[in-house]
């Protein structure tokens, strides 16, 4: 995974101000050696001129008195002075004497020199402990011999030191400093970006008519919030106009269903049918109920999207009266298949809608008859946990793939289509389930090991003193999405 924007931007306004820093100081190192060392050439270029015009080869005395007074209109370091003759010995020598009474310069480097005229400079490490000297040998005029002058380096590079320090020390901090400046103003840049992000995941398909809040920032970032809310206005039209076009293309097919399978019953009355022509009616007939079934589930999810939603009643209810309806409506085509179908329930009265929770339960039992083997077995129990009651549907048959289990309640979502196809609706069921419970403010949840079993568990908060358990006596109803 690659690092959050708010670190990549501060790695990288940090590599770029580092990179900036080091550039910086050496170019103020390098450009400060140069200049020190410049100086010292001129002081050099003084002093060889003062020397040569002095001195008039009259010994050692005389040269030492030259150099000493070549010395005293210049800032000095450590010096030394010699003359050399066309051999490289030395002649006259003054200043440090650890440097001077040794020829500073080589047989090769004197002999260019002597040719020469502008003189020749150069670096070295003179004396026992190899200290560096800017070095100058010029020809005396009118003689053969060199004239050699020298200033130590070791103030240069101490100042070159001291500034090095400096910038080592100085640097980290500067660095430190820009790096949390940075973070800090990415953090509050990215802080809408961040937020908006958040509004946005929160919008889910209920509330499409939600938008982010968009900063007046008159930048990119008011534009990506206008952006995400033009999204989301095109994304809720789009998902309304499929809802109604569902909602109608149900409600349409509502009435022909109807139509035909009443003709077919009629049919099917009629003494005089031949038999094969009473299998196709029957036939038929399923198929039909089949269609009917989907769209009802049809129309109860589009019911469920529309604004107000749908309108659930509230009114005590026995979950044990429920699930002994089910399981008698499933009693005949359980039994049918070869499937025992059990109940065993307590007493355990909630708040809602009867016809509603009926449905429910009746969608996991019908599902477990369905995707049961013949000779397997459903059970239906209902217990009272602490403040809830708890419906179970479980069976024995071939339970659903680990895969599927998280989205088994997602619609349209079926665990084998081409079995489901055979046997089952349009993976609605467990979609309405879901919204029902929900509805109620429960819970409901599947627990599957394939080849063992499925169990569906439906958990609703039960109302302390609900009053006596009434169908007909809704007390007040609620709207759902
Ligand atoms: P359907 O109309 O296809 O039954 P549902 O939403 O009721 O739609 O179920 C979704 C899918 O979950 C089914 O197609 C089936 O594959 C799987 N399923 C549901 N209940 C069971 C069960 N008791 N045992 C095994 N699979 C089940």
């Amino acid at each position: 995974m690659s690092l959050p924007v708010r670190v990549r931007l501060t790695l990288w306004y940090g590599s770029l101000l580092e990179a900036m820093l080091v550039g910086l100081g050496a170019f103020l190192i390098v450009r400060l050696r140069a200049d020190l060392v410049a100086a010292i050439d001129r002081s050099l270029d003084t002093r060889a001129a003062q020397i040569a015009l002095d001195y008039t080869g009259d010994g050692e005395e005389e040269f030492r008195g030259v150099s000493e007074s070549s010395l005293v209109a210049v800032p000095r370091g450590e010096t030394a002075d010699q003359v050399l003759s066309p051999s490289g010995t030395v002649l006259q020598s003054a200043g440090d004497e650890a440097v001077s009474q040794e020829p500073m310069i080589g047989a090769a480097d004197l002999a260019r020199a002597r040719r020469d005229g502008a003189g020749l400079r150069l670096t070295a490490a003179l004396g026992a402990d190899r200290e560096p000297f800017r070095i100058l040998a010029v020809r005396l005029p009118d003689r053969p011999d060199v004239l050699v002058v020298s200033e130590s380096l070791e103030d240069v590079d101490r100042s070159v030191h001291r500034l090095l320090g400096l910038m080592l020390l100085a640097g980290p901090a500067a660095l430190a400093a820009a790096g949390g400046g940075g973070w800090w103003i990415a953090g509050e840049a990215l802080r809408p970006v961040r937020r908006m992000t958040e509004e946005a995941a929160a919008i889910g398909p209920g509330r499409l008519h939600e938008r982010v809040g968009v900063p007046r920032t008159r930048d990119e970032i008011e534009r990506l919030g206008m952006t995400l809310n033009a999204m989301l206005a095109r994304l809720e039209r789009s998902v309304d106009e499929q809802r109604r076009f569902v909602a109608d293309a149900a409600h349409e097919l509502r009435t022909p269903l109807a139509i035909m399978r009443s003709e077919i019953d009629v049919s099917l009355a009629s003494d005089r049918l031949p038999p094969a022509a009473r299998a196709v009616l029957r036939s038929a007939a399923d198929e039909v109920g089949r269609m009917s079934g989907i769209v009802e589930n049809l129309l109860t999810l589009a019911r469920m999207d529309e604004e107000g939603g749908l309108e659930i009643l509230r009114a005590p209810v026995d979950l044990a009266d429920v699930a002994g309806d089910v399981a008698r409506r499933f009693q005949a085509a359980a039994g049918s298949k070869g499937i025992v179908l059990g109940v065993s329930a307590e007493h355990v009265v909630v708040l809602g809608d009867r016809e509603r929770l009926l449905q429910a339960v009746a969608n996991l039992v019908d599902n477990a008859v369905k995707y049961t083997q013949p000779g397997g077995h459903v059970e239906v129990s209902v217990r009272a946990a602490p403040g809830r009651g708890r419906v179970v549907v479980a069976d024995d048959g071939p339970g659903i793939p680990p895969e599927l289990l998280p989205r088994i309640f997602d619609r349209f979502m079926r665990a084998d289509a081409v079995r489901s196809r055979g046997t089952g609706g349009a993976g609605l069921g467990l979609a309405i389930c879901r919204g029902i419970v929900e509805a109620h403010g429960g819970r409901i949840r599947a627990e599957s090991e394939p080849g063992e079993g499925s169990r569906f568990v439906l958990e609703l908060p039960v109302v302390e003193d609900a009053g006596p358990v009434d169908p007909a006596g809704p007390t007040g109803t609620m709207r759902v999405r």
